[in-house]
């Protein structure tokens, strides 16, 4: 009667769901949002967004979203207040540190939250706790490149800015699907191959960019580093390394070259099912290129010789002097989640403190105790799979989950419950509940991405502004409140009282970031890391001068290939690989909360039509897969993208179970799992 309706209000932020970091302006009216629209000065996405940045907002209105702190009692959750669930949580940290110690206390950080949250989830663990367990979920998809980038280069980031690749003559993706998990770049590449790149992919799958490509390679999944090997080997028996660059500015030549005599193209085949003709002809036009760039994804790393792979590919570019040179575009890792750089940007990592400073160092030590005015320990904390191990056997008193699923996302997700179960106290920040929030004792509601305010880290490492366009439903609040709240409940201070007070602080602890500030962001709209200075831009491009390992040098790996942990045998004759599909994001906690369910509404099984006919499957029918580990069912769907032996499917919908299926077998440096190696069988459901 008379009220005005609300004006449009329009909020200038960063994509919550993948790694691309698209910049969106979120238009709203009151507590609506009326459309998303990508930014045309959005420096990665350039006006384009893809069906789930811009479409998939519903879930911020769904009925389901948590409003309320819940608290476990006489075994049902009960909605509480906040003072009631962070006193119980405060009370059960202290009784947990009383009974086992600060070891007994630990936490899963998130890549969903921003960096500011990372960093003061880190920093209480760290302080108030005194413990390192703390961990996040790039543990589960580029740990191995964090790994196997630092070894070879000297930092745990792509080698390069995106806008360079794109400039590329050859560009060889590996492992990556980049058209359905990350649109906007998978466009950009298509692209650049449409405007006359050559174009190799590595991939198991015949996947969309696959029907571009000059060579497709498609390796037995577990195979990549004889793969990589393989096209080394050409790269040298052909002449087309760089013999100046290997000289002056890499080590390690030797023992690679005389373990590449072990790869020829004909071995390699026999290894990998690639024939040797097409190992030949892909290292010539990687070899052969001006301007090479490799762009990968978790098809190199969810292996449990992950950090060899990524090893084994940056060797490519070392040999071809494509690194720190501007001859090229090194070695690139597509990340998934949105924000899975910064979180170990910020030291959610239980061996790093923020900006990858090792915890057994005790310079880096002290230097963040003097800020922080509090000891830090100095043995590493638990990775995610060993909390979970420590929970099993009792160890673990304190599990805090910072806006992950575990129970749905996590390989081997039987025993991920039973270690829920076994521990005494589990809350849980979420946004909806979630398998793991239905398990856990204490649920906080938290706010989603669109109603946080920090800042995420991009694939190509680059800050950008998160900038909340509504207030959290109900009750809930940003994780950055919650973590204070549990402080403020054991009666500690954590400093930072605001996110842009808690990037500062950060800033000033780490030089690589000491440039950035919200402040900056806000005013520049992104700054790539390193950033030392605040008066100039950050460095897109890496090792011009000089790599950053101890030497200076770009580091060669003679890692030898070692088969994959699970195979298949007469029992489970088939490999199946997970991963991402175009509309759906993830656990799909959010995603399956919009329309964009009508366009994918479950996880199917992609098989080849040969394996259908032999298991008597047709489109459409329901499947039992079986593993070594566990039980899915889902929808039989043939398709020709995958080969005959292999099966393909996401991990969208929990409900269908797919990681029970996957094994807890583990990335030999990082514990990585080998989601993309599960040896299964099928039989119809409908014959019982
Ligand atoms: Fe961009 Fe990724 Fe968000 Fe899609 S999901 S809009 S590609 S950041």
């Amino acid at each position: 009667s008379g009220a005005r309706p609300a004006e449009l209000a329009r909020t200038r932020t960063t994509c919550g769901y993948c790694g691309v970091g698209c910049a969106l302006d979120v238009l709203t009216r009151g507590e609506e949002v009326v459309a998303v629209v990508p930014a045309h000065d959005g420096p990665v996405n350039r006006g384009h967004a893809c069906v789930k940045g811009r479409f998939a907002h519903g879930f911020r209105t769904s009925p389901e979203r948590l409003t309320r702190p819940l608290l476990r009692r006489g075994g049902v959750l009960e909605p509480v207040t906040w003072a009631e669930a962070l006193g119980h949580v405060a009370r059960g940290i202290r009784s947990a540190v009383a009974a086992g110690g600060p070891d007994a206390v630990a936490a899963i950080s998130s890549a969903r939250a921003t960096n500011e949250e990372n960093y003061l989830l880190q920093k209480f663990l760290r302080t108030v706790v005194g413990t390192n367990n703390v961990d996040n979920c790039s543990r589960l998809c580029h740990a191995p490149s964090a790994a196997g980038l630092t070894a070879a280069f000297g930092l745990s980031g792509g080698t390069d800015s995106f806008d360079d690749v794109e400039r590329a003559d050859c560009l060889l993706v590996v492992g990556a699907n980049p058209v359905e998990a990350h649109p906007v770049v998978g466009a950009r590449l298509l692209q650049r191959v449409l405007r006359g790149a050559r174009l190799v992919v590595a991939d198991p799958r015949a996947i969309g960019l696959a029907h571009h490509a000059d060579v497709h390679l498609r390796p037995r999944p577990g195979t990549n580093v004889a793969l990589f090997h393989g096209l080394a080997h050409v790269l040298l028996a052909e002449g087309l390394a760089d013999g100046e660059f290997l000289r002056r500015r890499a080590t390690g030549l030797p023992e690679l070259a005389a373990l590449l005599t072990d790869y020829p193209p004909d071995r390699v085949a026999a290894i990998t099912g690639v024939p040797a003709g097409d190992v030949v002809a892909a290292a010539r036009l990687y070899g052969q290129a001006g301007r090479p760039a490799i762009v990968y994804g978790l098809g190199v790393t969810e292996h449990l010789h992950g950090t060899d792979g990524v090893r084994a590919l940056a060797n490519l570019a070392i040999l071809r002097g494509a690194v720190g040179t501007g001859r090229g575009f090194g070695v690139n890792p597509l990340r998934g989640q949105n924000n899975v750089q910064g979180a170990s940007d910020m030291g959610a990592l239980p061996d790093l403190l923020p900006g990858y400073q090792r915890v057994t160092d005790r310079a880096a030590r002290e230097r963040a105790a003097r800020l922080w005015r509090a000891e830090i320990p100095a043995e590493p904390g638990l990775r995610i799979p060993q909390m979970f191990a420590a929970a099993r056997a009792g160890d673990l008193r304190v599990l805090w989950i910072v806006g992950e699923d575990v129970c749905a996302t996590d390989p081997d997700t039987t025993r991920v419950a039973e270690a829920l179960e076994t521990c005494p106290l589990v809350v849980c920040n979420e946004v909806f509940l979630s398998e793991t929030a239905r398990r856990a004792d204490v649920v906080l509601p938290a706010a989603s991405w669109l109603e946080k305010d920090g800042t995420f880290v991009n694939f190509d490492r680059r800050f950008q502004r998160v900038r909340p366009a509504l207030d959290p439903p109900g009750r809930a609040r940003a994780d950055f409140a919650i973590i204070h709240g549990v402080a403020d409940a054991l009666g500690a201070a954590l400093g930072c009282p605001t996110p842009a007070a808690a990037l500062a602080e950060c800033a000033a602890l780490v030089p690589l970031f000491a440039g950035i500030s919200h402040e900056r962001l806000d005013r520049e709209g992104a700054v790539c890391w390193p950033a030392p200075h605040r008066d100039r831009p950050g460095e897109a491009r890496l090792y011009r001068e000089r790599f950053a390992t101890p030497d200076g040098l770009a580091h060669l790996a003679a890692c030898p290939y070692l088969p994959p942990g699970e195979s298949p045998d007469d029992h489970y004759p088939l490999v199946m690989v997970t991963g991402r599909r175009w509309a759906h994001y993830n656990s799909g906690s959010m995603t399956r909360r919009t329309r964009n369910l009508r366009l994918d509404a479950d996880d199917r099984l992609d098989l080849h039509p040969d394996d259908a006919a032999r298991h008597g499957l047709l489109d459409g029918d329901p499947v039992i897969v079986e593993s070594r580990h566990g039980r899915a069912r889902l929808t039989a769907r043939t398709s020709r993208e995958v080969a005959p032996g292999q099966v393909f499917c996401a991990f969208h919908f929990p409900a269908s179970g797919v990681n029970t299926l996957t094994s807890d077998l583990g990335d030999t440096v990082t514990s990585c799992p080998e989601y993309k190696v599960t040896a299964v069988r099928l039989r119809s459901a409908a014959s019982g």
